[in-house]
């Protein structure tokens, strides 16, 4: 493939019907069990849009609002970047003005599965103070998807770094999402180099 040399500006695609989906959603979100149920929302209705099963949201610990949510796009917008971790921080820090969340506030980042070892490293960079979970890594494994190699000790070292963590909430809904899903599996040049070495 010939590849033309002219590069510009990279801009992480939103897509259309996000804005659409928010307009119905409640002003604040008091209790975890809100905050997780429309991170779960949000993935099921990316994977109707044709996205991966997996969302996020960052949400304001001080007003109990909805900053930025964010949906695993990496098919569709063809990039391995897209992960809803990903989405939903850049657009926090895009909206707030500043690469790091600490600074501006008091931020938590809900994610339906546990993060990858691209999204645990910019969570950890971001600056958020709290990170929620629903399904577990081995719940995304288990339809096909690679977490990647991550410390085995990820959530104490998240704590060590002052982010507090909070898993399994709502998981048996997240997983739920992960099993409706029939769409392509990336990452797999990673289980065929695996299964080489096997
Ligand atoms: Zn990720």
């Amino acid at each position: 493939m010939r590849v033309v040399k002219h590069w510009t500006t990279i801009e992480l695609p939103i897509p259309d019907w996000l804005n659409t989906w928010a307009t119905g959603i409640p002003q604040t979100f008091p209790e975890i069990n809100q905050r997780m149920a429309l991170v779960i929302d949000l993935a099921r209705t990316n994977v109707q849009h044709g996205g991966g099963p997996f969302a996020a949201a960052v949400f304001d610990q001080r007003t109990d609002e909805l900053i930025a949510p964010g949906v695993n796009w990496v098919v569709p917008g063809k990039s391995s970047l897209l992960h809803a971790e990903v989405m939903a921080l850049a657009l926090a820090e895009q909206l707030l003005g500043s690469y790091e969340l600490a600074g501006q506030g008091s931020f938590e980042l809900v994610t339906s599965v546990e993060p990858c070892c691209q999204c645990l490293g910019v969570l950890l960079w971001s600056g958020v103070a709290a990170l929620v979970c629903g399904a577990h890594s081995e719940d995304a494994q288990a339809i096909g998807f690679n977490e990647g190699p991550r410390s085995s000790n990820w959530e104490t070292e998240l704590r060590q770094n002052g982010i507090r963590v909070t898993r399994e909430v709502m998981r048996p809904e997240a997983i739920e999402v992960l099993q409706s899903y029939s769409g392509e599996i990336y990452n797999s040049h990673l289980r065929a180099r695996q299964n080489h070495s096997d």
